[in-house]
């Protein structure tokens, strides 16, 4: 059982899958995946004060990174990955939506990030990616994909 605790390693971000925009639909309510913004929730459904469930995006990266022993790929849900980003999904989604090539340039910008990772097994058996519970970025510049992402598209 030892190898069930969570891990901390050091590491270096070497590639980001930017498929989905590195995010899924969910209810806003329960925050249980939805197929698409206008499907309505199977688990609120019941509720009848929620007729009209509402959607929003979460983040979910797969991430390849190297430790100083083995490259290997993880999955970065949204808490962790919004330290990354300094926003959340739905502004990501929106600002990529607007911009071309946005999660394409948001991968690059991550590749080579140094970074502390706290990885823990899948909660789920079945689920073949360790999951970053926690995240710290170890370059002093670093700063949130999405202000980079701006500064390279000129917004402000
Ligand atoms: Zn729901």
């Amino acid at each position: 059982m030892g190898d069930e605790k969570p891990q901390t390693v050091l590491c270096s971000i070497i590639a980001v899958e930017t498929t989905n925009d590195f995010s899924y639909l969910v209810c806003s309510l329960c925050e249980k995946p939805l197929p698409n913004p206008l499907s309505l929730c199977k688990f609120c459904n019941r509720n009848s004060f929620n007729s009209s469930s509402a959607s929003k995006r979460l983040f979910r990266l797969l991430v390849s990174i190297a430790s100083d022993t083995r490259v290997f790929r993880v999955i970065c849900f949204d808490r962790a990955a919004k330290v990354l980003f300094g926003c959340s999904a739905n502004e990501f989604f929106d600002f990529a939506k607007l911009h071309p090539f946005a999660a394409t340039n948001a991968g690059k910008i991550l590749e080579g990030e140094m970074c502390r990772m706290t990885l823990a097994k899948p909660k789920n058996g079945n689920a073949e990616h360790l999951r970053v519970t926690s995240v710290v970025p170890l370059s002093s510049g670093f700063q949130p994909v999405i202000q980079s992402l701006k500064e390279l598209y000129g917004v402000h």
